[in-house]
């Protein structure tokens, strides 16, 4: 049972007793690899939230009347306390999501330079800049600068609970704004600790964090926040879409993945089924941008798959501390794997490692699976477990047309020696690695985000901090204008010249040979 289906479960006990007593304020965060507690942690009520986000705008004020150099200066303190407690951190995580410590280790330095990029680049990508008027308005200067948001409030997932908020916390405090942040019901402790080591270093509450189940985060979504930054499955985004949509409050949707790797036919096939092999496992499959599918040319097919049965069988899982992978951490999600594997297998696949038998009560092992049909879930519905479906392909045609024919569109991986970009072009997703995976993710200067029903949006890089802005523009009068085109007073002679003047800088297009 869910720790969101256990709170309900008490709520009706409680409203079936004949005591009058209050609902419950906490719930547990559980460890998954033994399922003992971990904390208890508040229940926050919408009251709760609106309180935080009106502590928030006072932090707000505050925080965007500093300079960038200070803002920036105060990111460097807290990224300096990051680094210094990583391994309390990473043992906060390990104990709440299961997850191997030095996979904890690598996600924390990861979000780690994320902080250190965000606040170094702030000023350069928002401050204002002056941006040419244009021939008609050449009396005119103009400018843009990008100006935080308010209060952003951010949703977070429990698979990646330090990197993936802090891709949208990061960006939206360097850009000036102030932030709640409500963690998955399966990580409070996480986001209990950030807020606490950002307040213990720059002395302000600017980051603060929420804890409880859906419900909180619905009321984040109603509580006068400027923005939601959401990451989660497409399902709930659609949800927090609905609920900002009351007070057309915007947001950046980050949701599921069904990333493919392409294997061409001139394609290093270690390296590729080293990558895939990682790519379909790391922390147990539970990653929005892992390898869920491989498409393979016909020609390198067989010694691929080899290869990649060969680097997957060797992944050690088990409940052990020097497990490669850890245990899943929803439970539920169990159901989700058995069932996309045995359908898989009912309708003609076959499992080259693993099968039906490798979901356990905690942990799953490695699968591979081949000869799948593309119309079935393990092809097409997000797994989040350890398991790949491989499928030969007669060129990269084919193989660019089945990667793009889901209705998610998050990244993939593209293994070739000379058509790498040729490929990644013609790939309908947000992000694209070539000759390595998932790197996209660990360059800060680069946006991350999906189209379709991975999301819309983008965190990281100049785009990531401009998601946490509004654009003012200003446009300033120099000189009066030759043409006073805003004017009742403009005569028939000015309407002349201003028609030469279109007939002089556009007329011509027209006259152009058609292509
Ligand atoms: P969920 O969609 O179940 O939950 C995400 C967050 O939303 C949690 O904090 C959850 O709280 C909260 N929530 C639940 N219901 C509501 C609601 N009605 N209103 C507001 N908030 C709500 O996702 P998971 O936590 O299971 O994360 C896994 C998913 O995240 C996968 O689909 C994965 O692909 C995706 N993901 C996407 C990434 C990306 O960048 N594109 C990165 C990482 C993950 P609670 O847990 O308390 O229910």
């Amino acid at each position: 049972m869910t720790q969101a289906a256990q709170a309900v479960q008490s709520v009706d006990t409680l409203a079936t007793s004949t005591e009058p007593v209050e609902a419950p304020r906490t719930f547990d965060s559980l460890n998954p690899r033994t399922g003992d507690v971990v904390a208890s942690h508040p229940i926050h009520t919408a009251a709760d939230v609106e309180a935080a986000v009106a502590r928030a705008r006072t932090e707000a004020a505050w925080w965007s009347a500093l300079s960038y150099d200070e803002r920036a200066e105060h990111l460097r303190q807290w990224r300096g306390t990051l680094a210094r407690r990583m391994a309390q951190l990473a043992e906060v995580m390990h104990q709440e999501t299961g997850k191997p410590h030095s996979d904890a280790m690598l996600e924390i330095a990861l979000a780690i330079d994320h902080l250190a990029w965000a606040g170094g680049h702030a000023e350069k990508v928002l401050k204002r800049r002056r941006v040419p008027a244009g021939l008609l308005m050449a009396n005119m200067a103009a400018s843009v600068e990008y100006r935080p948001l308010g209060v952003v409030g951010v949703i977070g997932p429990w698979n990646y609970p330090v990197f993936t908020p802090m891709g949208s916390i990061a960006y939206a405090l360097a850009a000036g704004n102030a932030v709640v942040f409500k963690p998955s019901e399966h990580t409070p402790g996480i986001g209990e600790w950030l807020a606490a080591t950002f307040e213990g270093t720059v002395g302000r509450p600017v980051l603060q964090c929420v804890t409880g189940l859906g419900e909180t985060g619905a009321a984040l979504c109603r509580s006068g926040v400027d923005k939601v930054a959401f990451t989660g499955s497409t399902a709930t985004g659609k949800r927090v879409m609905a609920a900002c949509a009351e007070n057309l409050v915007p947001v950046v949707i980050e949701a599921g993945g069904k990333d493919s790797l392409i294997v061409d036919e001139d394609a290093d096939l270690d390296a590729a089924a080293e990558a895939a092999a990682w790519g379909a496992n790391a922390n147990a499959g539970q990653t929005c941008t892992g390898v869920e599918r491989i498409y393979v040319h016909e020609k390198v097919y067989e010694p691929f798959l080899t290869r990649l049965v060969e680097a997957t069988s060797k992944i050690r899982v088990d409940d052990s501390i020097d497990s490669q992978i850890g245990p899943i951490t929803m439970p539920s999600q169990l159901d989700v794997i058995r069932r996309h594997i045995t359908d898989a297998l009912d309708r003609g696949g076959r499992a080259v490692l693993g099968g039906a038998d490798a979901v356990g009560e905690r942990y799953v092992q490695p699968t591979i699976l081949v000869d799948v049909p593309e119309d079935s879930e393990a092809v097409q519905e997000e797994t989040f477990g350890p398991t790949v479906t491989v499928t030969k392909v007669r060129n990269m045609d084919e193989a660019v047309a089945l990667t793009n024919a889901t209705r998610y569109g998050l990244g993939n991986t593209v293994y070739s020696a000379k058509n790498g970009v040729g490929i990644a072009d013609r790939i309908r997703s947000g992000m694209t690695a070539i000759n390595s995976v998932i790197s996209f993710a660990a360059i800060p200067a680069l946006p991350f985000g999906g189209v379709g029903d991975s999301g819309f949006g983008r965190i990281h890089g100049p785009d990531g901090l401009r998601e946490f802005t509004y654009a003012k523009a200003v446009a300033r009068q120099r000189f009066k204008p030759l043409m006073a085109l805003s004017s009742f007073n403009r005569t028939e002679k000015q309407d002349q010249q201003l028609a030469s003047t279109m007939m002089m800088m556009h007329g011509r297009a027209s006259t152009l040979p058609k292509k």
